[in-house]
């Protein structure tokens, strides 16, 4: 039985590409420094996990920015307006398509997007019409050479093309990128063909398999795949799935020519039976059975029991063993968390550990002695994390058991709840705001840094720091006459971090970094036990900040599925009832600033959106208690209490009904760059609070104009009458430099007053 891998995390364990990426774009290296990090990650992964016994390792899941982009190049599908004339995408055009060129008048970046449900963003393909394809990056083939040089097993990795073209957008519309299918086809013979000469399989990854597929896509599915086949021969092909069931798309997954088809049989354990059940006779089947998408432990002996029986009815040949998917959603190494709670670090596994685990299920499996010792550690581990009480805490079992049957509700219906904030908060038509940070400038940060490193020590000299950037804030808001103020956020290094730790049953890590997109990467917390809040999180800062101003100023909170979709959640409970254990910490904490004189409070949920499933029929399920933790979390304050939340997307349409079943008093949304789209969402159906559609673009350093932020403010009354909007940017504005980030605003607030001029007339 071998052992395999689908993909190993990039970036490395000090995060050694990001740091030459930005190098290289800052003109500190060159192309050869960065080429060299590359080469030296690639090597030392491929060591890693053969040294830790994974049989075969991949090659072509690394990537310089984004392995969506690496297949945009391979089959020279580069956008016309990058200028691309030559034989194969340098390095330069492949950053500008990740990036654009940054100057004047450029060319932007192509378009980011979220890789299903994780959190990783890809580099959307654009597709038109006319659009021709050729070979333009011998990447994946050069690499394969590397790879051999090194001395490993290695197999090459494909981003398959029925997803890649499912992952695109058309340039016009109306266009249906599968049109392609056919011109895309020759690209990918091509270059298998060229690897077959020296590999035995390759590795084609179709996660859009576990989608709900149309019936034009199963067609054109099969047909390329025989001709992928044919191309390969007599190489094989080992057919990816991972992030869900194959459901009614199984058969297509074991058609013929296929060799191997893996399965993700942690997200979807059910399908084991009917992929048995179809698997042909001279198929092999991947069973993967670690979770690539999280970090805890393998249950070694479930997974024994499941290898066993698959063992038994098609025989130890044709079966492999490997992670869910591809590692790069996990952290590389947890030697190094050397900060973490030792009885907690007992129970994780990140990308070099559960190479580990790999071998230990494959030597158990097939009964080899020296498993024995392993198998005894993880049995142990998983006895200390069932019992621990660091895990259960039964005030919080007894308080979330307390809500069954219950119906969150605010006291009054949002009509009378808003007489009543209008006649306390006294805020003039339009309402200005921001949407919680301002500029983490280099200030900000160093203060932060500071505090770290000196403890508790310099708490004072902490808090004097945080309150002079508050004041700052406050100031400059006063100046600008925004109505409704905000903190500017200068304690927070990230919305979700900052909460999980303060809260029970949260622990981060030091250096558990996983890829978000390009050079950026995230920590995401860990969610190991029942969650609690010990103690206030945010009053202290809020109530300073109040302190500055007569004007209202808006607690900044971060909603519960937000905390639970960037954290690594817990696998021993279902996420609804992890969930409603943050919801209940954050409703504490809501009490806290209404006692303590907040009259607004905003609960970010910039992730509800991505955390809707990948199947259309588990959405209900989802939104409904996700939508239900949001008002548990929001909905013990008093009518005056108003509740703003804030989402970082326009595309509403298929779920407005949920948004407005969250009930919050005001909602503030991502519009400026994609007008139309809320628009539509509006006239199907009217969201019956207040919104604020954002009318400033803040992931541009760009200063919007008075006329264009009026313009749009026109455009919004148009669907949602004037004692409904709000006037605010986008996002949030930590990111941006204060310069414009102050011009912005003037001219925010002159746009709201000139409207409101007009509504008076
Ligand atoms: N309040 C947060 C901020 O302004 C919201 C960030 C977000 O939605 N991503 O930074
Ligand atoms: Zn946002």
């Amino acid at each position: 039985m071998l052992t395999h891998t689908l993909g190993f995390p990039r970036v490395g364990a000090d995060r050694e590409l990001k740091k030459a990426l930005e190098a290289f774009w800052q003109g500190q290296g060159g192309e050869a420094d960065l080429q060299r990090v590359a080469r030296e990650l690639r090597s030392r992964h491929w060591r890693l996990q053969a040294d830790r016994g994974v049989d075969v390792v991949p090659v072509g899941d690394f990537s310089l920015y984004d392995h969506v982009l690496d297949t945009t190049a391979m089959l020279g599908a580069v956008p016309d307006r990058y200028g691309w004339r030559g034989d194969s995408v340098d390095l330069g055009t492949y950053f500008r398509m990740a990036r654009g060129d940054g100057g004047m008048g450029s060319v932007g970046a192509m378009e980011m997007s979220k890789w299903f449900d994780t959190n990783y963003h890809y580099i959307v393909p654009e597709l038109g019409p006319g659009q021709t394809f050729r070979l333009g990056s011998r990447t994946l083939l050069d690499q394969v050479d590397e790879a051999r040089a090194a001395g490993v097993r290695a197999r090459p990795v494909l981003l398959g093309p029925l997803t890649y073209l499912r992952l695109a957008k058309p340039t016009v519309e109306g266009f249906d990128p599968l049109e392609h299918a056919g011109a895309i086809l020759p690209v990918y013979e091509q270059v298998l063909r060229e690897l077959s000469r020296s590999v035995e399989w390759v590795q084609i990854d179709e996660p859009a398999l576990v989608l709900d597929l149309s019936e034009r896509e199963t067609l054109l599915f099969r047909l390329m795949q025989e001709r992928l086949a044919r191309a390969a021969a007599p190489a094989r092909i080992l057919l990816a799935t991972y992030f869900g069931g194959l459901g009614e798309n199984v058969a297509l997954a074991c058609m013929p020519p296929i060799g191997a088809l893996h399965v993700d049989l942690v997200r979807a354990p059910d399908q084991l039976e009917s992929v048995l059940a179809r698997l042909g006779a001279d198929q092999s089947l991947s069973l993967g059975v670690i979770d690539g998408r999280n970090i805890w432990r393998v249950a070694a002996d479930r997974v024994l029991a499941q290898i066993d029986r698959v063992v038994g009815k098609v025989g130890s040949e044709r079966v492999m063993i490997a992670p869910s998917c591809s590692l790069l959603h996990v952290p590389v190494d947890l030697d190094r968390e050397t900060g973490l709670d030792p009885e907690v670090r007992s129970w994780l596994a990140f990308a070099a550990q559960k190479c580990d685990e790999l071998r230990l299920l494959a030597d158990a499996a097939a009964g080899r002695e020296g498993a024995r010792s392993g198998l005894e550690a993880n049995r142990a581990a998983w006895r200390s994390r069932r019992a621990s009480p660091r895990v259960v805490d039964p005030r919080v079992r007894a308080r979330v058991a307390a809500l069954a049957g219950r119906k969150t509700a605010r006291r009054s219906p949002h009509a009378r709840r808003q007489a009543v904030q209008r006649l306390t908060l006294g805020l003039p038509a339009l309402p200005t705001t921001t949407i919680g940070s301002f500029p983490q400038t280099a200030a900000v940060r160093a203060a932060r840094a500071r505090f770290r490193q000196q403890g508790t020590g310099g708490a004072a000299e902490y808090t004097e720091a945080m309150r002079g950037f508050i004041r700052e804030a406050v100031a400059r808001q006063h100046e600008l006459g925004l109505d409704v103020l905000v903190h500017g956020e200068p304690e927070r290094n990230d919305m979700v971090e900052y909460f999980a730790e303060q809260m029970a049953g949260f622990c981060v890590t030091g250096n558990g970094w996983v890829q978000s997109y390009g050079s950026r990467c995230v920590k995401p917390p860990i969610i190991f036990g029942d969650v609690s809040r010990p103690a206030p999180m945010t009053v202290e800062w809020i109530r300073y900040a109040q302190s500055l101003t007569d004007r209202p100023m808006k607690g900044m909170l971060t909603g519960p599925v937000t905390m639970l979709c960037w954290s690594f959640a817990r696998d021993d409970q279902p996420d609804r009832e992890t969930c409603l254990q943050i919801a209940l910490a954050i409703r504490d904490e809501m009490s806290d600033l209404e006692q303590a004189g907040i009259r607004i409070i905003q609960v970010d949920e910039a992730a509800l959106r991505e955390g809707l499933p990948l199947r259309h029929a588990e959405w209900h399920d989802y939104l409904q208690w996700a939508v239900e933790a949001f008002r548990l979390a929001t909905s013990d304050v008093r009518d005056e209490t108003q509740i703003h939340t804030h989402m970082c997307y326009s595309e509403f349409n298929d779920i407005v009904e949920w948004i407005a079943r969250m009930d919050a008093d005001v909602i503030s949304i991502e519009a400026s760059r994609s007008k139309m789209d809320l628009l539509t969402a509006f006239q199907r159906f009217q969201y019956p609070n207040e919104i604020g559609p954002g009318v400033y673009d803040i992931h541009s350093p760009r200063v919007p104009s008075v006329a264009e932020i009026s313009q749009l403010v026109r455009q919004t009354l148009q669907v949602i009458p004037a004692d409904r909007v709000w006037i605010n940017p986008d996002c949030g504005l930590k990111t941006r430099a204060w310069p414009e980030a102050v011009a912005s605003l003037q001219n925010l607030v002159a746009a709201a007053k000139a409207v409101r001029a007009e509504l008076d007339e």
